[in-house]
């Protein structure tokens, strides 16, 4: 599903056709201010970090604490002119259950 060609982490100035925004800082070019680099990324916590905490079987590990931010929505900002680029929401609740998908990795495609 991913191609291999796609950039994650810093672009260093690759001209980029489509941003995939997830979990982590993302590679983009700003709509907003023209800049490329990586987004800063923001959490909120969610349905799904909410019910992980409920859940019997995950006693001890709570998943509201910022440490545990894999489960949050994530808003992606622009680090040169602070314009909301993307969010990336976990609306899910049933993404508890499937812990390989906790965290996934932001990319890019090049043009
Ligand atoms: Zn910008």
């Amino acid at each position: 599903m991913i191609p291999p060609n796609a950039v994650y982490g810093d672009p260093k100035g690759v001209p980029i056709q489509q941003t995939m925004y997830r979990d982590t800082p993302a590679p983009f070019n700003c709509v907003y201010c023209g800049s490329s680099g990586l987004t800063t990324v923001r959490s909120k916590p969610s349905l799904a970090a909410a019910v992980a905490c409920m859940m019997p079987f995950m006693l001890g590990v709570c998943f509201l604490c910022p440490s545990m931010d894999c489960l949050w929505h994530k808003y992606h900002y622009c680090p040169s002119c602070q314009q909301k680029v993307a969010d990336f929401e976990k609306s899910d609740p049933c993404l508890v259950v499937d812990p390989p998908r906790w965290k996934e990795e932001s990319f890019a495609l090049p043009a």
